[in-house]
């Protein structure tokens, strides 16, 4: 069996980004393996987030960027949202895959298996994983491959999921310079909400997807059906050619990755909580919380365990009753979104979305949704805690 200091389970998002940043500290001179059952050699997913200005390690491949959104919301409420301080943007997977996977490339302590993993266990002598291929053993084995319980009453479970298609178009249909982060003129329907979203690569080529924050998928042909109609009778586009396509299921959950008690296991990713329950948003945050890892595993020599604070317990509080507002049919959520976004200024939102407003700024934030459904959205989050 051979060991490692550091085994990363997955090699997508989380586990690249963790090993990125290991490998721009003193821990590139740790022996890391990292395995995927994938050779992450397609454009599998396209990752889009709001970030400060000049903040990014991976600014590099950024594919497009823009200072301004169009956001379409309920009841005719349509704007051009100016970000402030904050830039939009995109990049494609595969940049994303290519450019770590390069960086990497120069570490001889790095080493890549191409292979599924059958098990994952923490055992006294360290995490320990089973490939077809053979057995490894590590330190630390940071698991982004264990999917989250999501059939836990005690908490909010709900699916973002949506279906995306590349399309060209013969005469110019799209405006390059904003994209349409959230547009909820499309029929609303069943528990949660729906929206349409447009990247535009030009001015005839965009990414144009269809989303739902619901409880359960629609039949595949469904998703197909929403497109076309999104399209044509609010994009006014009929005439089209799909270059490529894209389908996605994001947990928005409230539910919290389970810790092993030798602490040799390690969620990270998906499976380790980062995705923000209620907007399915993971990139920023993945990068936040394995650059904390590392700092963690430079300042202390382990990983820490997640401490409780007040903070961090309101802020989960705040997606849960989001959670619930939109599941149990409180308030229909296109209306929620637009008030939200025609009532505060578009970096506040972000920031608050970002875990990063004052308390003040928190409580101007949540003056802007319906009240009494968040009570009871609320009352319902805590009673289901206990
Ligand atoms: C299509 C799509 C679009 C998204 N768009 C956005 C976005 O715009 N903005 C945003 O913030 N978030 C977005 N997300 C959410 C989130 O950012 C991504 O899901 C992100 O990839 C999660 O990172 P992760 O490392 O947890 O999972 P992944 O990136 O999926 O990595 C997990 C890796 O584990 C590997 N794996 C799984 N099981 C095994 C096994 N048994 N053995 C070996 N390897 C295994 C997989 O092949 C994969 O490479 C999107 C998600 C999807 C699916």
């Amino acid at each position: 069996m051979k060991r490692y200091d550091y085994i990363i389970a997955g090699g997508g998002l989380a586990g690249l980004s963790l090993a990125y940043y290991m490998n721009q500290s003193v821990l590139r001179n740790k022996t890391i393996l990292i395995i995927d059952k994938e050779e992450k050699k397609t454009n599998d997913r396209t990752w889009c987030f709001w970030e400060k200005v000049g903040e990014s390690s991976f600014d590099p491949v950024v594919f497009r960027r823009w200072n301004e959104v169009y956001f379409y919301g309920s009841n005719g409420f349509e704007e051009k949202l100016n970000l402030g301080q904050y830039t939009y943007k995109w990049i494609r997977g595969i940049d994303f895959y290519d450019y770590v996977r390069t960086e990497l490339a120069g570490n001889p302590n790095v080493t890549f298996l191409n292979a599924a993993i059958d098990r994952l266990t923490d055992t006294s002598d360290g995490g320990f994983v089973i490939t077809g291929d053979g057995q490894y053993i590590a330190d630390y084995v940071f698991d982004s491959i264990t999917p989250l319980d999501m059939e836990n009453p005690k908490r909010h479970n709900m699916l973002q999921h949506f279906k995306g298609w590349e399309i060209t178009t013969p005469r110019p249909a799209f405006d390059p310079t904003c994209p349409v982060m959230m547009d909820y003129r499309v029929e609303q329907g069943g528990v949660g909400v729906r929206f349409g979203y447009v990247l535009p690569v030009s001015d005839t080529r965009a990414l144009v997807e269809y989303t739902l924050f619901s409880d359960k998928l629609l039949e595949p042909a469904d998703y197909d059906r929403e497109l076309h109609t999104y399209l044509r009778d609010f994009l006014k586009i009929e005439d089209f050619t799909i270059e490529d396509e894209e389908f996605g299921v994001i947990p928005m959950t409230d539910e919290r990755p389970k810790t092993s008690k030798r602490n040799h296991v390690i969620r990270i990713g998906t499976s380790g909580g980062y995705v923000k329950a209620s907007t399915g948003y993971a990139f920023k945050r993945t990068q936040r919380f394995t650059q904390q890892l590392v700092t963690e595993l430079l300042t202390k020599g382990k990983p820490q365990r997640r401490q409780w604070t007040l903070r961090r317990w309101f802020k989960d509080l705040q997606d849960s009753t989001l959670l619930n507002v939109l599941l149990k049919g409180r308030y229909p959520g296109d209306e929620v979104f637009t008030r939200l976004y025609k009532k505060n200024p578009t970096p506040r939102l972000f920031a608050f979305l970002d875990e990063e407003t004052s308390w003040w700024d928190d409580l101007r934030v949540m003056s802007t949704v319906p009240i009494g459904a968040f009570m009871r959205g609320l009352l319902d989050a805590l009673l289901k805690r206990f």
